[in-house]
């Protein structure tokens, strides 16, 4: 049985049992939100399960892999270690350069995490051009890749022929998902409709057999923040989550990817909000979202306020932004600052979400030991303990930002 229809039944299997002793959540009401949809846990034989969806803790994802051109293999499997080190929940291989076969392979020998991978890359690769991409071939790469051992697909359901005729003349950006568009261009360069909704079924089927979430993913993003909320994403929404209980129905986990891109950012809780309340509390996936255009070469910054944001108010799970997006492929350097960015705004989203008492909050334990000097227990506390110690001095006590004059030492003095 799937976890799915094991949290149906009300088993309680050893992902369960895992995951509800770490997020400290009482495991009767875990099966209850797997069971409704509100939660999935991804799984991967030997290693640790991870759960995603409210109450659990914010998660977060790290893209990595090759592009056709950039093909380091030795940098991008260094990318797995650094994001591990780091504390990604999970990994994304998304690449389409190089052997593909051997690459995802590889990341799943020395990763520990669960690995999701987006199936119509390596279809657009094998079959040479858009105009080759056959249903059949599609099917094949999902297959080869479950059963090489990943824990989710993304596939990109939420649209039609119908909806990309409609999309001439609007938008300034256009679809700027690479799984979107590039499934979008099978669609227009054959003329046919949607293979992943179309086959749906079939997709869920092959899901089942070994368990894996599938990730129902948001090719409707809007690119730019002049480019709205607009009927292509609320359809897309409603579509993924026509599906999503379709999957659930069959037994197979779900979660949606959704309101990533970039949002104005009065108006990103407004949707998140909204769209836990359309999907009626599935799990949700988003990258980003950045609230402005023009922080390019620092997009993990502005990824920070916006996720931060989008968690507070419902994202389930957000995907590092490295400061190299819409510019090159992320070296290590990029991978490492975009998923400490995105750590910080998980930790402020769920502090937003769960309160100041959350399990995960280490902030008042850092700010006694901060006020008290101890600065290696102050360090510990931090999401990045390594770079507070690079840059203070070896001395047990002086600052060197306020020298002798240090409103703590002052402080305890006179108070
Ligand atoms: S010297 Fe200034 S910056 Fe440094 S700990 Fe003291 S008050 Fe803070």
């Amino acid at each position: 049985m799937t976890i799915f229809e094991e949290a149906l039944k009300g088993n309680i299997t050893k992902e369960m049992l895992h995951i509800a002793e770490i997020e400290r959540v009482e495991v009767k009401k875990l099966i209850k939100k797997i069971s409704k949809g509100e939660v999935v846990i991804m799984k991967r034989e030997s290693f640790k399960p991870v759960g995603i969806g409210f109450p659990l803790r914010t998660k977060i994802n790290v893209n990595l892999g090759t592009s056709s051109s950039a093909i380091n293999l030795s940098e991008e499997f260094k990318k797995v270690e650094i994001a591990q080190k780091y504390g990604a929940d999970t990994l994304s291989d998304l690449s389409m350069g190089g052997n593909i076969d051997a690459i995802r392979k590889r990341v799943l020998e020395i990763s520990s995490v669960p690995i999701t991978t987006v199936p119509i890359y390596q279809a657009i690769i094998e079959a040479d051009s858009v105009s080759n991409v056959s249903e059949d071939l599609i099917f094949k790469v999902i297959e080869k890749q479950i059963k090489d051992g990943i824990s989710s697909i993304v596939i990109h359901t939420g649209f039609s022929l119908e909806t990309l005729n409609k999309m001439k003349g609007k938008r300034i950006m256009k679809i700027v998902s690479k799984g979107g568009s590039l499934t979008a261009s099978v669609m227009k360069s054959n003329e046919v409709e949607n293979p992943f909704k179309k086959n749906f079924e079939y997709i869920i089927e092959l899901a089942k057999e070994h368990d894996i979430v599938i990730n129902l993913g948001n090719a409707m993003r809007s690119g730019c923040i002049h480019d709205k909320m607009d009927e292509f994403q609320l359809s897309e929404i409603k579509i993924n989550n026509k599906l999503a209980k379709k999957a659930n129905k069959k037994g197979v986990q779900a979660i949606l990817e959704s309101l990533g891109g970039h949002i104005e950012a009065n108006d990103i809780i407004k949707w998140v909000k909204k769209h836990k309340k359309l999907t009626n509390n599935r799990p949700l996936f988003v990258s980003g979202p950045l609230p402005i255009d023009i922080g390019t070469g620092y997009d993990h910054i502005v990824a920070t306020v916006g996720g931060a944001f989008a968690s507070g108010f419902g994202a389930d799970y957000i995907c590092a932004i490295t400061p190299a997006e819409h510019l090159c492929l992320p070296s290590l350097d990029d991978i490492k600052n975009g998923l400490i960015a995105c750590k910080i705004a998980a930790h402020i989203g769920d502090s937003m979400k769960f309160g100041l008492n959350h399990l995960f909050n280490n902030d008042l334990k850092l700010s006694k030991n901060r006020f008290l000097k101890k600065w290696k227990n102050q360090f510990e506390c931090c999401i990045d303990p390594n770079e507070p110690k690079k840059r203070h001095l070896d001395s047990e006590e002086i600052c060197t930002m306020c020298g002798n004059h240090c409103a703590l030492s002052i402080s305890k003095e006179i108070l």
